[in-house]
């Protein structure tokens, strides 16, 4: 059986894959050497973790690369006072990232089996500022709104207008629109009361399903 040195792994993936392509926060890249990605994939995925790709969770859902995680995460500017709404725990490990890095995330799952496994890594992991709720996400969360930050890690034909809602005075919302084969990340932003978009990159997301989503 061989030792597999996985800090070297996370090392490597920080600096190779996610710095080398021009994310510089320190606290972001800090927050990808802190939490052990590879807890959150299944046990016969745990070699790949720290790989430059997507890999499957089950229940035909995917952890996302590790770039893609951290290009959304850098898009929320986050200082480590606010309070997070993220739609898609699958794994549980952008929730982890944005745990780190913020004051509290509410993280919404629409399959069951999935959020009782992402919660029992978290709580194994110790994270007591994350806490994981089962249904549609597209109607976000109002009863801890407003959020001064929202991510979608599932593509929608549009952006929910229940989650524009619930977006605080100059909080960043950032989601994948597109078609089912391809989307356009985009950065939503209220400033001044007023919804601003920007246009970022092309992705490719697992759907979004539910009211305000794919049927
Ligand atoms: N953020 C995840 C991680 O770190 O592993 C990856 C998310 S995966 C790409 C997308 C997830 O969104 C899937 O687990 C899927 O079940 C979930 N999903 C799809 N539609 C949803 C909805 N309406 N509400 C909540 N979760 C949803």
């Amino acid at each position: 059986m061989i030792a597999i040195d996985y800090e070297a792994a996370r090392k490597r993936m920080v600096k190779g894959q996610i710095a080398a392509r021009g994310i510089t926060s320190p606290r972001v890249l800090d927050a990808f050497l802190e939490v052990p990605r590879h807890l959150f994939v299944p046990p016969n995925q745990r070699l790949f973790a720290y790989q430059d790709g997507p890999l499957p969770i089950g229940l035909g859902q995917t952890i996302s690369q590790p770039y893609i995680v951290a290009y959304m995460t850098a898009q929320l500017q986050l200082q480590g006072d606010e309070i997070l709404l993220e739609i898609g725990t699958g794994s549980g490990y952008q929730a982890a990232i944005l745990g780190t890095l913020a004051r509290e995330v509410h993280t919404i799952e629409r399959h069951p089996r999935l959020a009782s496994a992402a919660a029992q890594v978290l709580k194994d992991l110790g994270y007591s500022n994350i806490t994981i709720h089962e249904g549609d996400g597209t109607h976000g969360l109002p009863e801890h709104a407003p959020y001064q930050g929202i991510m979608v890690t599932a593509a929608a034909p549009q952006v929910p207008q229940p989650l524009l809602d619930q977006l605080d005075e100059g909080g960043r919302l950032v989601i994948p629109v597109g078609g089912r084969g391809g989307q356009l990340l985009q950065l939503y932003q209220r400033v001044e009361g007023e919804i601003i978009r920007e246009d970022l990159t092309p992705v490719a997301f697992v759907p979004l399903i539910g009211d305000h989503g794919w049927s």
